[in-house]
Formats: C-alpha cells, sequence, structure tokens
C-alpha cells in the first residue's frame, strides 16, 4: 500500500511528493489531467517567474499574515533556490524576478519529474479523485475508475483560476467534504471590465501609466506600469496587482473609479506649459497635430471626440488645459472583474486557521494536509504565488512523511 497520496500534480504537489519521497515515504501523485503541471507551464508567459527575492512583506494576501510568515520561514525563497539548483536548474534574475536560466517553464517541471523518477514516485494521470473517505486504516481516495488506500492524503487541487489548466475547483469540494470550510472565492490578478466608450476607443493600445484606484472617495492603492487597453476594459500587470481590492467592493455595489496617470513624468503644470507654447508656436495646427508628439494615434482620436471640437479649436490656454487633464488623469468607472478562466489565481479558499502552521495539517481531518492555492493565500504578481506553492507543498510532504508511525501508517 502507497502511504501518502498526493492530489493534483501542480507546483505544490509535486513539490509536496518530492519532499515526501525524500524521506523515504512511498508516495503516489493523483493528477486528473493526462499531463502534468500544465499551469506550471503557462506561468509567466511560458518562462514561469518560479519566486521573487525581494522582500515578501506586502506580497501576501488572505485572512492571516502571521500564517503565511510562518510557513515562509519555515521553507523560504533561499531554500527554494537551493531546492532547485540542487536539481540541476539554473537561474537567472531580473530586478528580484527569478526565471529558469532557459527562460522556460518546460525546464522546471522537467526537473521536477526526474527527482521524482529518481525517488520512484508513481505518477497516475487521467485520474480524477471524487472522494476522500476516512478509513480505520488511514484513507480511501476514490477516483472515477479506482479506490487507493493509504496512511495520509496531501491535497494540493489549486484553486479555479484557467481552469482549462485542470484546476477547476473540484480542490473546494473535496476540502469541504472533509469538514472545512471556504472564504469566498474570487478571481484575482485578473482584467477589469470598466464603463463608457474610452475602452472601445482606446483597445490595443499600451501606455506607461500610473494608477490611483479610488473606492469610497478614497485611494486605496497606487500602481504604476504598463496598462493595456481592451475592448472590454484594462489589463496588464499594473491593473492585475489592484484587481484583488475590487471584488469585495464591487460585491457591496460600490462604483470603485480607476484614475490614469498616462504622462507620470512630466506634472500636470509642466504638460500645460508644453501644451501652451505648441499652440503658441504653431496657431495653424489642428489638435491632431499638436497632440502628436504627446499621445498615440488614438487616444488623440478619443480625446478630440469626448472633449469636442470646441475645446480642441480653442486657442491658449483652454485646449491646455483640457489636453493635461485627459492625459494626467483620465477615469474610467470599473463596472467588474472578468472571469476565473482570465485569472491568475483564486483569491479565499480554505481558512489558514483550520491547518496547523507548522505542518500544514488539517485540524477538521487528522492525517490529511493541504497545500498551495487551495487555501486562503494569495500574492501580488512577481513569483510569489509558486514561492507559496513550493512552500507550502514541501511543508506539507515533510510533514506528512514525518508523521508515519515506526510501521509506516
Ligand atoms: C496564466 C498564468 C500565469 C501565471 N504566472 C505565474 C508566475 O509567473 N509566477 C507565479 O508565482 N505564479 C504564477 N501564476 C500562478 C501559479 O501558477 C499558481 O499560483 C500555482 O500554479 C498554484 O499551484 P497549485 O499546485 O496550488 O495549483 P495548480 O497549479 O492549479 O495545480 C493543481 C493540480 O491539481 C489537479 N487537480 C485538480 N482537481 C483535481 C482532482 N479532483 N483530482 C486530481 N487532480 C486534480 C489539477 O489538474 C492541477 O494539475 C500564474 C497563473 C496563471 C494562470
Amino acid at each position: 500500500m502507497t502511504q501518502i497520496i498526493v492530489i493534483g500534480a501542480g507546483p505544490s504537489g509535486l513539490t509536496a511528493a518530492i519532499a515526501a519521497a525524500r524521506q523515504g515515504a512511498s508516495v503516489t501523485v493523483l493528477e486528473k489531467m493526462e499531463k502534468p503541471g500544465r499551469k506550471l507551464l503557462i506561468t509567466g508567459n511560458g518562462r514561469c517567474n518560479l519566486t521573487n527575492t525581494l522582500p515578501a512583506e506586502a506580497a501576501y494576501r488572505g485572512a492571516d499574515q502571521a500564517f503565511v510568515r510562518q510557513v515562509l520561514g519555515r521553507f523560504g525563497v533561499q531554500d527554494t533556490m537551493d531546492f532547485f539548483h540542487g536539481l540541476g536548474l539554473l537561474t537567472r534574475e531580473r530586478a528580484g524576478y527569478v526565471y529558469p536560466y532557459t527562460d522556460q517553464a518546460g525546464s522546471v517541471l522537467e526537473l521536477l519529474l526526474l527527482e521524482l523518477r529518481r525517488l520512484k514516485v508513481k505518477m497516475k494521470y487521467n485520474e480524477n479523485v471524487r472522494q476522500i473517505l476516512r478509513t480505520d486504516e488511514g484513507f480511501q481516495v476514490r477516483t472515477d475508475t479506482w479506490s487507493y488506500p493509504c496512511s495520509k492524503v496531501i491535497l494540493c487541487a489549486g484553486g479555479k483560476a484557467a481552469p482549462q489548466t485542470g484546476s477547476d475547483g473540484s480542490g473546494y469540494e473535496l476540502a469541504l467534504s472533509c469538514g472545512h470550510s471556504l472564504t469566498p472565492i474570487y478571481p484575482a490578478l485578473v482584467p477589469l471590465k470598466a464603463e463608457g466608450p474610452l475602452p472601445r476607443m482606446l483597445s490595443g493600445t499600451r501606455t506607461q501609466a500610473a494608477l490611483a484606484l479610488e473606492i469610497d472617495g478614497r485611494i486605496c492603492c497606487r500602481e504604476t506600469g504598463e496598462l493595456q487597453w481592451t475592448d472590454y476594459g484594462v489589463s496588464g500587470i499594473v491593473v492585475f496587482q489592484l484587481s484583488r481590492f475590487l471584488p469585495a467592493a464591487l460585491s457591496e455595489k460600490k462604483r470603485p473609479v480607476l484614475h490614469i496617470d498616462q504622462m507620470p513624468e512630466y506634472s500636470r503644470d509642466e504638460l500645460v506649459e508644453m501644451l501652451a507654447r505648441r499652440r503658441s508656436l504653431c496657431p495653424e495646427q489642428g489638435a491632431e497635430e499638436l497632440l502628436a508628439g504627446f499621445m498615440k494615434k488614438k487616444t488623440i482620436a478619443a480625446f478630440v471626440k469626448l472633449t469636442g471640437k470646441k475645446v480642441c479649436q480653442e486657442r491658449g490656454q483652454a485646449f491646455a488645459d483640457a489636453a493635461a487633464a485627459f492625459l494626467k488623469d483620465l477615469t474610467v468607472t470599473v463596472t467588474g472583474t472578468k472571469d476565473f478562466d482570465m485569472a491568475q489565481v483564486c483569491a479565499g479558499g480554505v481558512p489558514e486557521k483550520e491547518v496547523s502552521p507548522e505542518t500544514l495539517e488539517s485540524r477538521k481531518m487528522p492525517g490529511l494536509y493541504l497545500a498551495g492555492e487551495l487555501l486562503d493565500v494569495d500574492g501580488i504578481c512577481g513569483g510569489y504565488n509558486l514561492q507559496w506553492a513550493w512552500s507550502s507543498g514541501y511543508t506539507a510532504g515533510s510533514s506528512a512523511a514525518a508523521a508515519l508511525g515506526a510501521w509506516g501508517f
């Protein structure tokens, strides 16, 4: 009989299996898809931003920050680097963001699988786990076709972001069936839907911008980076970082407003002065020509359409004021987020208080361990979510193996 069953061959499950097998446990991984690590392969646009060496404070959201610190304290960034270097992975760092040297997520997955093979971990694919049953000897893990007896179970089935990769939320159902509860689940690190004609007018353009998110008249978050306009709203990493604050506000029927500064390097006064000077130097030019060096063509067209011909025909100050306002504080009302299929992670999950921070063993069903995105922990972009998967997976795997008695039960 296999001693430990790991459910899910994503980053947390593969790490848990390695950690447990390195301590001598016999381990079987059950994965519902035909191949392992489907989501891992698309991380970081296929390059896999596997961790981040910059401090993780404020990088994680979820109910209990102390819990996250404790787990990262047990297996943190340096342990992760050592772990991957030990597997033979060379890495490269760009401003704290760590990638495989090959810039291919496939290298990370391949080395994890080689280690699992070396440790003789059994990998079973197309095994969709339907039930985890408590028995006198331990557990029975039932899939569509088989029933696996074991002593310990590590549930690493992920959340429901990008369900096409396999994590379709069935892990939540399994956790509920074992006596756990769930905090509300929302798509996070996700594009935003916005009201009004601007998104359609600017769709396809990208701009370096400083964003400020206003909820209830208060700025709750600021981010700077490349903003991408789409026909439904806005996207890009800079938007993903803000997206975590929206589901709660939207569910309370609030109307969050995004303030977009499209030229953060210049003050409004500087812009007004430059625009007014151009206006006086080239009085014969229309708005499109005057703005050609300041805005992209689509942005000029939107400015002209939305502010009206009158402002554009004004001489001097009125034109400069209107154009500077458009550039420095363009506002859109956010009406929603895109769905889980476009989200990178899930916010919410099994509450931290329902598992031990030392071992990640369930407080509801001893012998069951939980790791990865299934728990109510989510990070900002930058490698923090994979770091959580490695840290929680390794902790759960080594704890489950350590808890096996002298007779292997
Ligand atoms: C497009 C995209 C890009 C991303 N880029 C990055 C990045 O660069 N850096 C970063 O830190 N994070 C990134 N993330 C987030 C990161 O991929 C996840 O946080 C991480 O994969 C979570 O790992 P996990 O093991 O908990 O879950 P998952 O990776 O979701 O793995 C869960 C596994 O469990 C399997 N499973 C589910 N239910 C069952 C069942 N009932 N029976 C058997 N198997 C089951 C699934 O098929 C899946 O293989 C990205 C996410 C996406 C979608």
